[in-house]
């Protein structure tokens, strides 16, 4: 019989790369408070402008980098500060406020490169301190507050971009007992639910908060996409930290000199690295979580952020290149899981194969790569008519009804 498997991730890539960039809003915090955009203060407000985070992230972070794709996470309307009276002053406007504010959102949105996706309307309510914060997700006090909030926030979204969001994150990864029925109902295709890269650290220390790191402690499926409620709503985890490398090239080793310091720090990221490694080896989610910008009215550093982290997310990239891996949105993610998950390949002869499918979902992209195990084969005519090359036994097929014929 015919020896073809559906890969585990397209284009056989041994894992997929997500960066994903929180609080893409129309916020300015002005830290200097000298009423202009400075370097630094910008979360979106600025849009393209010279000193605007957006502008930097393409000039400074993904420059050498063309084929990285980010996943951005943007509170729709007015996201609050941090604390009540703060000593900052900071701008924060809804992402429809004005056509050159939905014109900037939209052009980004229509570029592949890019994906917009939802996260929340206001992000919290501040608190007397930071500690009082409170996230989104948790404010809900019922699953018909929570409906009714997303629906609000779907709406925003939707006048902004015409469509609604596909995916989204909870604000500050909190959530409470309505959460996940409100993202189920909401329908989401995908979701980021918890922090996974903290899992371990929270089991260890006694401090798990299965709201927030999740409840699953297994170093293999923890780090891969999951689903849950009834509509099987993707699951995308946060697995990798920007700044992973970033303690240690700031690193102050003042007592060592030389050619010492500089090799004990390729030690330690070499180390460090080898967390990135073992994603690739088993297979798993790479996703980078980054903030747009350091700037909170509190005065207060935001970590991980896109500034202090240039270098670790530069070191990152520069890592992933020679790997064998596929860049993608969340979006793109999710509709490969979804589509593999959906779909069932029959064959009855050695050459001629269908797929049986029942697709009741928006998707976009209706690829699905092969891997054909019988090197005699050099391509495949698929249902169209189009003729597709089979490359060392990976082949990326156009997801249709009918036959397809190996040869
Ligand atoms: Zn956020």
């Amino acid at each position: 019989m015919m020896d073809i498997e559906i890969c585990k991730w397209y284009n056989n890539a041994d894992s997929p790369v997500l960066f994903m960039i929180d609080d893409f809003a129309n916020v300015w915090v002005d830290t200097n408070g000298n009423g202009e955009i400075d370097i630094e203060e910008d979360w979106g407000y600025g849009k393209n402008s010279e000193k605007s985070s957006f502008r930097y992230l393409n000039e400074v972070i993904l420059k050498d980098f063309p084929k990285v794709k980010v996943t951005f996470f943007t509170p729709v309307g007015i996201r609050v500060g941090i604390i009540e009276d703060p000593p900052i002053k900071s701008v924060s406007k809804m992402i429809n406020c004005d056509d050159e504010t939905k014109e900037f959102f939209r052009n980004i949105y229509n570029n592949s490169k890019f994906e917009i996706a939802y996260h929340g309307t206001t992000h919290g309510k501040v608190g007397k301190t930071r500690h009082d914060f409170k996230q989104e997700w948790e404010l809900f006090q019922s699953l018909e507050e929570a409906n009714e909030v997303v629906n609000y926030g779907k709406e925003i979204y939707k006048d902004v971009f015409g469509d609604y969001p596909k995916g989204g994150k909870y604000c500050g990864y909190c959530s409470n007992c309505f959460s996940d029925d409100s993202i189920d109902k909401g329908g989401f295709l995908w979701w980021c639910r918890y922090c996974n890269l903290d899992t371990k650290n929270a089991i260890k220390n006694g401090c798990l908060d299965k709201f927030f790191h999740g409840e699953d402690c297994s170093d293999i499926t923890n780090f891969d996409a999951k689903k849950f409620g009834i509509n099987e709503v993707i699951d995308i985890p946060s697995t990798v930290n920007g700044g992973l490398l970033s303690g240690i090239i700031k690193s102050n080793c003042n007592s060592l000199k030389g050619i010492a310091k500089i090799i004990l720090k390729k030690y330690l990221v070499k180390k460090k690295l080898e967390q990135i490694d073992y994603l690739v080896k088993n297979k798993l989610v790479i996703s980078i979580q980054e903030h747009i910008s350091p700037a909170r009215d509190d005065g207060r550093r935001q970590q991980p952020n896109i500034y202090d982290d240039r270098e670790s997310l530069r070191m990152i990239f520069k890592f992933l290149n020679d790997k064998k891996i596929w860049y993608c949105t969340g979006s793109e993610l999710a509709e490969y899981v979804y589509l593999k998950n959906a779909v069932k390949l029959i064959s009855n002869s050695e050459k001629v194969f269908f797929f049986e499918f029942n697709i009741n979902k928006v998707i976009n992209g209706r690829e699905i790569t092969l891997k054909i195990n019988d090197n005699r084969r050099s391509y495949l005519i698929a249902p169209n008519g189009e003729y597709l090359k089979i490359k060392n036994g990976i082949v990326n097929v156009p997801l249709l009804q009918g036959e397809y014929e190996l040869n």
